[in-house]
């Protein structure tokens, strides 16, 4: 067993089980009948088509590709979730019929992601978006996830979690960012931080320290940094700082009660 998650199991009780019984084990995919592997901490399916498929689906639901379902997905033969790039609208019109044209503007719109939910969609292992948020806001550079000791000084991440996503990156660094590049995803963690919602706080927060709400913003991708020219909005708690509001009036940033602004976020 290794921690994935923020997720610390509790054992609830112990059974012993009888002598007799084996446990089960797969050793078949229950979809087309081949053999399984372990790939990591993933059980996976050897077959390159069916594991494909699977992946490929998983891949447009998380990138935001609507209207490709398995069933549609098996009809275009491919090997890779990054094959949908190389369709062409012909071939997708001749394979899906009249949705072809909207699936075509679908993929090629997806290219526009951010470099989180691109990772998410390509299935990196034992870290989601809001893991992925707190190790790029401490270190803004696509590298860090192939940088093990960089990794575990990350609030919560473990050293197997930091082990499987080195492991992870270090092959995607080898074999798939150079296709993610040609294709046009941007993978500039940087510059995409620069430009992400930026936010301050001033003033004492209800029920909440300022770490809490850090965190919690990141989690939502929203970054909270003193307030400068660049920051998007002011949030105020109470008795909020004179020199911060002074400060945002000149600058013409938005002041938004804590209340309001949470209401907006949630
Ligand atoms: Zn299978």
């Amino acid at each position: 067993m290794h921690k994935a998650k923020d997720i610390i199991p509790e054992i609830a009780r112990i059974t012993v089980r009888p002598k007799d019984r084996t446990p089960i084990v797969l050793i078949n995919c229950p979809k087309c009948g081949g053999d399984l592997e372990m790939q990591g901490v993933r059980l996976t399916c050897t077959n390159i088509e069916c594991s494909a498929d699977l992946f490929t689906e998983h891949f447009c639901k998380t990138i935001g590709i609507k209207g490709l379902a398995i069933k549609s997905i098996e009809k275009l033969s491919i090997t890779h979730p990054l094959d949908l790039y190389d369709l062409t609208v012909e071939f997708l019109n001749d394979r899906l019929g009249k949705n072809g044209g909207k699936i075509f503007i679908q993929i090629r719109d997806s290219k526009k992601v951010d470099v989180v939910k691109l990772l998410c969609a390509l299935n990196i292992p034992a870290v989601k978006s809001t893991k992925l948020n707190k190790i790029f806001s401490k270190f803004p550079d696509l590298k860090v996830l192939g940088d093990f000791d960089r990794l575990v000084e990350v609030e919560g991440m473990g050293n197997r979690t930091a082990e499987i996503v080195t492991d992870w990156y270090n092959n995607f660094d080898a074999t798939i960012k150079p296709i993610t590049e040609s294709i046009g995803f941007d993978l500039n963690v940087q510059k995409q931080l620069e430009t992400a919602k930026l936010v301050a706080v001033t003033g004492k927060l209800p029920g909440m320290s300022r770490k809490e709400f850090t965190n919690m913003m990141v989690a939502k991708g929203i970054n909270v940094q003193s307030l400068t020219k660049n920051t998007l909005c002011l949030i105020t708690g109470e008795k909020p700082g004179e020199g911060n509001v002074s400060k945002a009036i000149k600058y013409g940033i938005q002041i938004i009660p804590y209340h309001n602004f949470i209401k907006s976020i949630i």
